[in-house]
């Protein structure tokens, strides 16, 4: 399978048409940034670090249950992905307060939350990805009906109870993700873009070390180191 015209760039990744209509070619990129875009960076084998977290993340869902567009790996940088239509909604998911959640409400840094918290976001660059409510959501015609919208909830909870306990058991705190779903051809909603530590925050459940792209945000040093250390433990047998 052969990479054809770009259809589409963000900020850490391309993606591709090919042949078949109904497949697209995703390419991780090296790029970091941090706080819409404003602070840029980038670091040699961080697509292909992404790359191998996110396939072996999708497997583990997959096998769990979860559909995703993932096809297969191509080569590092890499995947043959199912063609669907993106919602334009960021679904994060949060089991400890941190980042954004601290800031808006006031809640203390590190506190455990008593239940995940789900929140949807805008994807618009432009607007800096502002939080939604389920009516903005409608109003805005983001999804076609409430359900819909039940369902990405559903979704993230299950995708988050899934990988908590996987990383639980690797001494990795998840302390919360952004996920992106896409509507396919048959009308199915399936997991799209990538699950990594460009889209994660993981601590090291002893040490409390952050493992992921808050490195690069706050200035902490390389990330490539830490995300390596976040794939050995995915790769570590139980
Ligand atoms: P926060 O809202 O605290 O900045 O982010 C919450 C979680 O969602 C973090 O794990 C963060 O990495 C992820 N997240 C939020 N917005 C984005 C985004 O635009 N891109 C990526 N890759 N991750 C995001």
């Amino acid at each position: 399978m052969e990479k054809k015209e770009l259809l589409y760039e963000g900020k850490a990744k391309k993606l591709y048409k090919t042949e078949d209509n109904n497949l697209l070619i995703a390419e991780f990129k090296d790029d970091l940034t941090a706080f819409n875009a404003l602070k840029k960076g980038s670091e040699d084998g961080k697509g292909a670090l992404n790359n191998k977290i996110s396939t072996q993340l999708f497997k583990i869902l997959e096998k769990n249950g979860i559909k995703t567009h993932l096809v297969k790996t191509l080569d590092e940088t890499h995947q043959l992905v199912k063609f669907c239509k993106i919602i334009p909604i960021e679904v994060i998911v949060r089991n400890i307060a941190t980042g954004s959640l601290t800031k808006r409400l006031g809640i203390t840094d590190g506190t455990t939350l008593p239940f995940p918290l789900v929140e949807f976001c805008y994807k618009n660059d432009d607007l800096g990805d502002p939080l939604l409510n389920d009516e903005h959501c409608l109003i805005l015609n983001l999804v076609q009906d409430e359900g819909v919208l039940v369902t990405l909830k559903e979704l993230a909870r299950k995708i988050n109870s899934i990988l908590k306990d996987f990383f639980a058991k690797r001494d990795l705190i998840l302390v919360d993700f952004k996920v992106e779903f896409g509507i396919d051809s048959s009308g199915e909603i399936l997991l799209a873009d990538e699950i990594s530590p460009d889209s994660c925050r993981f601590w090291d459940a002893k040490t409390k070390e952050k493992l992921d792209k808050d490195r690069f945000r706050e200035g902490l040093g390389s990330v490539k180191v830490a995300y390596e250390e976040v794939l050995n433990r995915i790769l570590k047998t139980q």
